[in-house]
């Protein structure tokens, strides 16, 4: 058994207000390396990309929004939905050192923290208080957590603050695995039996290596993330998928990304088990970012709508496309809703993330479902599966199918 380093028995939670340097201090700003995009003929699913570039260049963005919705309506019900929930940032520390993250602190820095078992919990009991059904826990990668740790806190939330676990990215599996000298399998396979019941898409960014390795270089590659994405459907945990563009990418970068999750989604539907439930993008925040001083030229809302339709029709396997209200703002977020997107995310009680990167849109339900039902459709609350909430349940139908005995 893995054993907890020192740091974890002497180190009292701490959290403060961020600073306005961010994750940077006062750390030189290094200039944007030049990005040179691989050919066309250099690039999996190349015939695809292709085509699809001549769509995006053959169609009207209110013709690409009108096929989307088009798609939409077929294949998700007729309402819009949203989860109520809480991110719990458990330790903002990392080693990772991705460029566009203004949340990470390195591990020095006064300002780092990891949350004990007992505050985690007090924020679930808040949480649940204000009709949370579910937690989305994600962390920096800090490499003085064993999986210990880990499993030790789902069992303790389970026990005592029982709620649908969305937890730890690919990335964050990916250096547990390394600290604990364990498989990935291994890791998700402890960390599902101890509670973690379903996985977030971050760490996503751009599925292609050489966007990442400017913009996360120290981060796993792209089909390292697929991989484990694929392998935590297979020990039967739903996972999401992510995009985050405006990173000084191409469109054929954007296409190649969800052409690899259409593939892994073949996979893992051919598979049984678990899947990707839902495809969610974003353009890229950067203040207080290392990428702040890049002068990228960023997400426009005809880019974000753009994105949201291509990502409906393109993953055609997916059934659901959700919007990013926290980092669009809540008038783009609404208009999605008629370009193909059919959720729209969570009533967040807790965000660190993106709001450490000067970006702040949390709203309370009702703007939500009036946003909703300004946009013609009827809100409905719903549970990580997409299945709604109905009067009279006892929870998350997919935390009470794994209580029940086999
Ligand atoms: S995005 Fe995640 S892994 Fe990257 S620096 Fe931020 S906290 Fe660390």
């Amino acid at each position: 058994m893995a054993k907890a380093l020192p740091i974890l028995s002497t180190v009292a939670p701490r959290r403060r207000a961020p600073t306005a340097e961010g994750a940077l201090g006062n750390a030189p700003r290094a200039p944007r390396p030049e990005y040179v995009p691989a050919p066309l003929d250099q690039r999996p699913h190349a015939d695809e990309i292709a085509i699809w570039l001549e769509t995006l260049r053959t169609t009207s963005l209110l013709e690409l929004g009108a096929r989307a919705h088009a798609l939409r309506l077929e294949k998700a019900p007729p309402h819009v939905s949203y989860i109520v929930d809480r991110n719990i940032n458990y330790s903002n520390l990392c080693v990772t050192d991705c460029k566009f993250c203004a949340f990470y602190r390195r591990p020095k820095d006064a300002e780092a923290y990891v949350l004990s078992y007992e505050e985690i919990g007090a924020k679930i009991d808040e949480a649940k208080e204000r009709g949370a059904v579910q937690i989305l826990m994600q962390g920096g990668h800090n490499p003085y957590l064993p999986l210990d740790w880990y499993t030790g806190l789902l069992r303790y939330i389970k026990e005592h603050h029982p709620i649908h676990v969305h937890g730890f990215s690919a990335s964050e599996i990916e250096l547990i695995s390394k600290v604990t000298k364990l498989p990935v399998d291994d890791v998700l396979l402890q960390l599902h039996e101890a509670g973690l019941d379903s996985m977030p898409g971050a760490g996503a960014e751009i599925l292609v290596d050489g966007v990442r390795d400017i913009i996360a270089p120290k981060k796993i590659d792209a089909s390292r993330w697929i991989e484990i994405h694929e392998a935590a459907h297979a020990v039967g945990m739903h996972t999401t998928a992510t995009m985050m563009y405006g990173v000084g990418e191409v469109w054929e970068d954007r296409l190649e990304h969800m052409l690899k999750l259409k593939a892994a989604q073949s996979r893992s539907l051919a598979r049984g088990g678990g899947h990707f439930t839902a495809f969610i993008a974003w353009s890229f925040q950067p203040l207080h970012t290392e990428m702040e001083h890049w002068n990228l030229a960023l997400g426009t809302g005809m880019d974000y709508l753009r994105v949201t339709s291509i990502g409906r029709l393109l993953l055609d396997n997916f059934e659901n496309v959700q919007v990013s209200y926290v980092t669009q703002g809540p008038k783009m977020a609404q208009l999605a809703l008629t370009f193909g997107a059919n959720d729209f995310g969570s009533l967040m009680i807790e965000e660190n993330v993106v709001s450490a990167a000067g970006v702040d849109f949390i709203m309370p339900e009702s703007e939500i479902r009036r946003l909703i039902e300004d946009a013609g459709f009827e809100p409905r609350r719903r549970y990580q599966d997409y299945s709604f909430v109905q009067d009279g349940d006892e929870g998350c139908p997919c935390c009470l199918a794994r209580r029940q005995p086999a």
